[in-house]
């Protein structure tokens, strides 16, 4: 009993744990919160650092890329494709699970898991979400 109170006083006395990523409260219109930050008017919130092994949004050097379909073939989740008359790759970010089986796979180190994770959109082909 005692145990359980002492953490109790001890939760409410501290700092929450939560991250509060992008504004301290939830802005009446999203649009002029967003239209504010683009203005300079409004700060972000900085989001919580990742680890260095962190899996975002994938980068691809398409100049090391040799075309070997390798990360195609591990790709659970059919995330890339071959465009065949350039024998490159393309990736939908929106299918994309950062599992980074095509990164590790690849033989020439074109495929990177990045720090990017702020990913959100309501059109999973967005240009930001399609990488080649
Ligand atoms: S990280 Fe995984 S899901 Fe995403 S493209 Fe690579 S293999 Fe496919
Ligand atoms: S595994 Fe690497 S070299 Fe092979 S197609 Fe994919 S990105 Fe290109």
């Amino acid at each position: 009993m005692f145990p359980l109170l002492g953490q109790l006083l001890k939760q409410m006395l501290s700092r929450p744990f939560t991250n509060l990523f992008p504004a301290k409260y939830a802005p009446k219109s999203i649009n002029k919160y967003l239209q504010g930050v683009q203005e300079g008017k409004v700060k972000i919130n900085p989001p919580v650092e990742v680890p260095d092994d962190f899996r975002g949004k994938i980068t691809y050097d398409r100049e090391k890329c040799i075309g070997c379909k390798m990360c195609i073939k591990v790709c659970p989740a059919k995330a890339i494709e071959f465009k065949e008359e350039e024998k490159k790759i393309r990736i939908y970010i929106g299918r994309c699970i950062f599992c980074s089986q095509c990164n590790d796979v690849c033989p020439v180190d074109a495929l990177h898991m990045s720090k990017e994770f702020l990913l959100a959109s309501d059109n999973k082909l967005d240009e930001n979400f399609i990488v080649e």
